[in-house]
């Protein structure tokens, strides 16, 4: 079965899928929407199906949004 990346939109093939947050990525694609930072699959925040990092979450979102970024945590601690 073949996962269509949230970012460019193109298919992500086993061999090359990097997985966060229950969303298939590309290696190359999975980067902080805001400042291009190479993200670790899990360990990153997502706003409107996009990832973050934590750092540019807290500046756009928070304070606010930090009981969401709590929320994403814990929902990886799970998997
Ligand atoms: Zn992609
Ligand atoms: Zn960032």
């Amino acid at each position: 079965m073949v996962g269509y990346c949230p970012i460019c939109g193109k298919p992500v093939y086993f061999g090359e899928k990097k997985r966060s947050l229950g969303r298939d990525y590309h290696p190359l694609c999975l980067k902080c929407q805001k400042c291009n930072r190479q993200l670790t699959a899990g360990q990153h925040a997502e706003y409107d199906e996009k990832p973050y990092c934590s750092h540019c979450y807290l500046k756009m979102f928070g304070p606010r949004g930090t009981a969401c970024l709590t929320r994403t945590y814990t929902h990886i601690e799970k998997e």
